[in-house]
């Protein structure tokens, strides 16, 4: 028998109210919440696949391990050995520096993850942290670092005359353009 349960999207960081469908302990269908006070029922096409993204049988369910050009399944203790064991070796050869994170725009939604990440490399001494911003938009944080932050906070969106988003569509997405504190209802697609 199906059952209805009320929760939210962590494909991405914007978080949208769902509703999932679950039969016989499966989720089989997932739509926007009607009832969510931030996005009255939005979803965007990602949200909406979440089941058939849980269930693809090439979903990486167990740690693996490196063999030749392909992986092989490798129990989580005997992976965080080797993983000691070798991170151990480099900083001993290299020094703290030559261990980095990438903490990609996955980690948003899992907030424990980051969390525990960051504590792993304090523990090392290693600054070497990168995440997507590094990455593919090192023009953010490094503009930030020359001129500073603009402290007066985003234009509110209700109240403006008009936005223009560049390289953004909230239909497809809601995370990208708007700032995070102009998310209610103004901007809902409906
Ligand atoms: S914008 Fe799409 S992927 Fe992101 S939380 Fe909402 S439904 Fe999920």
């Amino acid at each position: 028998m199906a059952e209805i349960k009320t929760a939210i999207c962590r494909f991405c960081h914007s978080f949208c109210g769902i509703k999932v469908t679950i039969e016989d302990g499966k989720a089989v269908k997932v739509v926007g919440d009607k009832d969510n006070p931030m996005y009255f029922g939005y979803t965007c096409v990602k949200g909406r696949q979440l089941p058939a993204q849980h269930d693809n049988p090439e979903r990486l369910l167990h740690a693996q391990r490196r063999v030749g050009n392909g992986h092989e399944r490798i129990a989580s203790e005997a992976a965080l050995d080797e993983i000691a064991a070798t991170i151990g070796r480099l900083i001993a050869e290299h020094g703290p520096r030559s261990v980095a994170l990438y903490a990609a725009t996955y980690t948003f939604p899992y907030p424990a993850g980051r969390a525990m990440a960051m504590a792993l490399m304090d523990a090392i001494g290693s600054p070497m942290r990168f995440t997507s911003a590094t990455i593919d938009q090192p023009g953010k944080p490094m503009s930030m670092a020359l001129h500073g932050r603009w402290h007066a906070g985003p234009q509110p969106y209700a109240e403006s005359d008009a936005w223009i988003l560049v390289g953004a569509n909230p239909v497809v997405s809601k995370w990208a353009a708007f700032p995070s504190t102009t998310l209610p209802s103004a901007c809902t697609t409906r």
